[in-house]
């Protein structure tokens, strides 16, 4: 038998007046009759009716509007899926691989074919993308991950021993975990729920699966495209409602054996302080497995050697794109001093075609951030910028929440290399710029180093000069899990550039390696003698 090979999805580009932009406004207008969208109650790969209470979050471009309803499961309910999901986990890890594998590969054919609009749709508004960057995630990146993690697959199972001796035989049994996987996905990327349960999935493990509330109709729809392409019912469970009641009954069951998780920093701590007090009072059949990829600080380091249009470009897009919500995303940004005015002008010149807007205006080139709690966080963060001494307001700085979570691209000037803005995550739309003494860069690596948090997922640098290059990458070895040379922070692209970091900013598992699938493997050695 033999796996496709997998290939990046081409992204549509939704030219005007284009048949793509036509399926696309069809499927918005379609989505938009029918708010509140209704996240279903599935059991037994059944939808059923739901009768207890729900809960709802609006659109971010309109938050007058609510964009779903979901139900909120109960604690027994959650027990239930527990119970359902193990029941089902000897047919499905005994299933042949190439079996499960077709699963993921149709549901990625019906992503890219007959449910593209519908879900690109569905993360325009409900996650306040615009066509392009939900494109990016819900059709391409969501597709490439069922099919590259099914290709990493193989080649684990592949592996076997090479060497071996007359009258005996030697073989590694990739086993899946022993009980079940317990996945948590954030609300800026539809594709990465696909991945965090994929990835489990693939290697026949059976997975609870808790969206995040801001992501939950999306993600329904994940969810039922898996099924339709085959996955059996129980095998994935779609739980929604509140996160500590999920969470708590979760980890309060002996067969909970790993967390496949992508979020906050903060969330993912406190998710590892209540599986250790579970490994300490011997709740769990097995230590459990943590993965998380978390928070990010990220950063551009920008020489005197840099092509500084082209890094504007760049920095543009790492911290802008998507209203800066993508772990990614760049916040702090080092400026030469000999070349940071000449770098402020052109940023000033390109920032003014820079739009915010509705989702389906595709003119816009960022939307609002996700909700209230977002909104307050980085409005509040604003206010406390324009009134530090310290600090200056290059560009933004303003906010408007009457319609939606509306933050204007923002950046601001700071004269400390430890300030605040370098060192809390915002996820908005807001950059904090240092500007160095070029005869300082060594120092200035390492104020690079040690601010940012604690966090380490992204950086990059900008230089022309391949020495700068080198000692950058050297003395920042630990500062980033991907660092990116005259490229932005963003856009890793699986197949060829793994993703994770380090420090507080997660395990470093990297989506997209064999390593990550390797998590939810138990193996066993077998030897024979004949
Ligand atoms: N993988 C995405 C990127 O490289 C970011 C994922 C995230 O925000 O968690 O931009």
């Amino acid at each position: 038998y033999s796996i496709p090979k997998p290939y990046n999805e081409p992204n549509k580009q939704y030219a005007a007046n284009s048949p793509e932009r036509a399926a696309l406004d069809g499927a918005l207008s379609d989505l938009k009759s029918k708010l509140p969208l209704q996240t279903p109650r599935w059991s037994h790969g059944q939808v059923n009716s739901w009768e207890g209470k729900t809960a709802s979050v609006p659109v971010p471009s309109k938050h007058t509007q609510s964009f779903s309803d979901y139900p909120c499961l109960t604690a027994t309910d959650v027990t239930h899926a527990i119970e359902d999901a193990l029941a089902a986990k000897e047919a499905w890890q005994d299933m042949p691989f190439t079996y499960r594998a077709a699963i993921f590969l149709r549901a990625a054919e019906l992503i890219t074919t007959k449910y593209r609009y519908e879900i690109t749709a569905a993360t325009m508004l409900g996650q306040g993308k615009n066509a392009w960057q939900a494109e990016i995630d819900a059709a391409a990146e969501l597709a490439d991950f069922f099919r590259f993690n099914v290709a990493i697959a193989q080649k684990i199972y592949e592996k076997q021993p090479t060497l071996g001796t007359p009258g005996h035989h030697t073989r590694n049994d990739y086993r899946p975990l022993e009980g079940f996987v317990y996945a948590i996905s954030p609300f800026n990327f539809t594709a990465i729920g696909g991945n965090l349960v994929s990835v489990p999935a693939i290697m026949g493990n059976v997975v609870l699966w808790k969206p995040s509330p801001s992501n939950v109709y999306a993600s329904s729809i994940v969810y039922r495209i898996l099924l339709e392409a085959g996955l059996p019912p129980n095998v994935v469970q779609f739980l929604t409602g509140d996160a500590e009641l999920i969470t708590n009954t979760i980890f309060e069951h002996c067969d909970f054996a790993a967390l496949h998780f992508t979020g906050s920093s903060n969330v993912f701590r406190s998710l590892f302080a209540k599986a250790a007090q579970g490994v300490v009072t011997h709740t769990f059949r097995e230590y459990p497995r943590m993965v998380g990829e978390t928070s990010g600080k990220n950063f551009h380091l920008v020489h005197s050697s840099a092509d500084i249009s082209s890094a504007v470009r760049h920095t543009i897009r790492a911290a802008f794109e998507y209203a800066g919500q993508k772990c990614s995303a760049c916040s702090r940004l080092y400026l030469p001093q000999s070349r940071a005015q000449a770098f402020l002008n052109v940023m000033k010149e390109e920032m003014q075609l820079v739009t915010v807007g509705q989702p389906e205006d595709y003119s816009a080139f960022l939307g609002p951030v996700i909700n209230q709690q977002s909104f307050q966080k980085i409005s509040q963060a604003i206010d406390e910028a324009n009134k530090d001494p310290d600090i200056e307001c290059v560009i933004g700085g303003t906010y408007d929440g009457s319609e939606g979570y509306f933050i204007q691209p923002t950046m601001y000037v700071a004269r400390k290399p430890d300030h605040w803005l370098f060192n809390r995550e915002l996820f908005g739309p807001v950059l904090g710029v240092y500007i160095y003494p070029d005869d300082h860069f060594e120092e200035l690596l390492t104020d690079i180093d040690q601010q940012g948090g604690g966090l380490a997922l992204t950086g990059a640098i900008f230089a022309r000069d391949q020495r700068i290059v080198e000692l950058a990458e050297r003395k920042l070895r630990y500062a980033a899990g991907n660092l990116y040379v005259n490229c932005k922070t963003t856009a890793a692209l699986i197949g060829q550039q793994t993703f994770g970091g380090s420090r507080s900013s997660g395990t470093n598992d990297k989506a997209g390696s064999e390593n990550l699938l390797m998590r939810f493997v138990s193996p066993r050695t077998l030897k024979e003698e004949f």
